[in-house]
């Protein structure tokens, strides 16, 4: 299939309160423009370095996602620009992200990226340490950081019982917070799990090679 028909095959299965977070990690710059033009404006990467070869020569309105694991030391390089970090695993990077959008004049939108999966290979925070962090926000630190909601990976296996349980864990602890202030975005759900994750509450979608075809590598 075409990037076109694979673009339009997952827009068609997506309910209209779901949005789509276009994974273009490891895919080149015209590729993206590709998937631009079709009328897609929210991309997903996962390394820094990744993103600043490719921000620059694509068109200003596209909303980056930050999705991967982020060193702190990296922060300043996307504060001025970066639309959503998804992938907030600690407070210290919390902290960091922060201080670099107070340099920058912005509040820089973000999620905390919660462990859920059952493989122990995956970065983010527990579901205490994300109910602490949360908390302290809402005590007002953190001024400069806009927690929108959460994001989660469930474990690459077969097993679709797994892989609802461990959503089901973050959609309790998003509306949970939610008591406490409303929350926007529940991101979860990938190529191979993404139905199954709009079925138990994502309203936010990161897809990748289901659109720009198989990676070599992550
Ligand atoms: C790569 C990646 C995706 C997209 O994965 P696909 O299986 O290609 O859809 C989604 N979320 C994160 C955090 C990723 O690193």
């Amino acid at each position: 299939m075409s990037l076109e028909q694979n673009y339009q095959n997952i827009l068609s299965q997506l309910p209209q309160n779901v949005k789509l977070v276009a994974v273009s990690k490891t895919n080149p710059a015209n590729k993206i423009k590709e998937v631009y033009d079709l009328g897609q404006r929210a991309f997903g990467e996962n390394k820094v370095q990744e993103l600043l070869e490719k921000q620059p020569v694509l068109p200003n309105d596209i909303e980056w996602h930050l999705i991967g694991h982020l060193q702190t030391n990296k922060v300043k390089y996307i504060a001025g620009f970066i639309a959503m970090i998804e992938s907030i695993d600690s407070e210290k990077l919390l902290k960091e992200v922060d201080k670099e959008a107070a340099k920058n004049n912005r509040k820089i939108n973000v999620l905390l990226q919660v462990k859920i999966a059952k493989e122990d290979t995956k970065f983010g925070l527990t579901v205490d340490e994300a109910k602490a962090i949360f908390n302290q926000y809402l005590s007002g630190n953190f001024p400069n950081v806009e927690i929108k909601g959460l994001m989660g990976m469930a474990s690459f296996v077969d097993d679709e019982t797994q892989i609802r349980e461990e959503f089901s864990v973050l959609k309790n602890l998003f509306d949970e917070l939610s008591q406490l202030k409303p929350l926007e975005t529940l991101s979860m759900g990938m190529s191979g799990d993404f139905p199954i994750a709009i079925e138990s509450g994502s309203n936010s979608v990161r897809v990748g090679s289901a659109i720009f075809g198989e990676r070599n590598y992550f």
